[in-house]
């Protein structure tokens, strides 16, 4: 619907604790401060057990820019429960080759006389 008003999602979104046991100890996270006290990681390296990016785009538009959805994703230490802890949005730059014929590639049409279209 046009008319509809349709509320901006507001972003970043942080959950700090787990929905189900309200624990706020996690997996990959306290790895990685394990990590990073013997020296093994930077002091600025993030993580989670799953970072998922799910591009936010219409197939069937030509676009140059679209969103980048990144979503990290980690287990809950205390009840084993996988939850979102932070998902965020960028826009990201499409890769596009060579310029399409004009109309695109559905449009085009043999020239009378070209090879093999007699
Ligand atoms: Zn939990």
């Amino acid at each position: 619907m046009p008319d509809e008003q349709v509320e901006e999602l507001k972003f970043p979104i942080d959950f700090d604790a787990c929905p189900k046991c309200g624990s706020k100890r996690k997996v990959a996270q306290e790895l990685i401060e394990q990590e990073k006290k013997k020296g093994k990681a930077g002091e600025d390296m993030r993580g989670a057990v799953i970072v998922q990016r799910t591009l936010i785009a219409d197939g069937r538009r030509t676009l140059l820019s679209a969103l980048m959805l990144t979503a990290m994703i980690e287990i809950c230490y205390d009840c084993g429960t996988l939850y979102c802890v932070h998902a965020e949005t960028a826009i990201t730059q499409i890769q596009t080759g060579a310029p399409m014929p004009k109309g695109g590639p559905t449009q085009f049409k043999f020239l009378p006389g070209s090879p093999g279209h007699n």
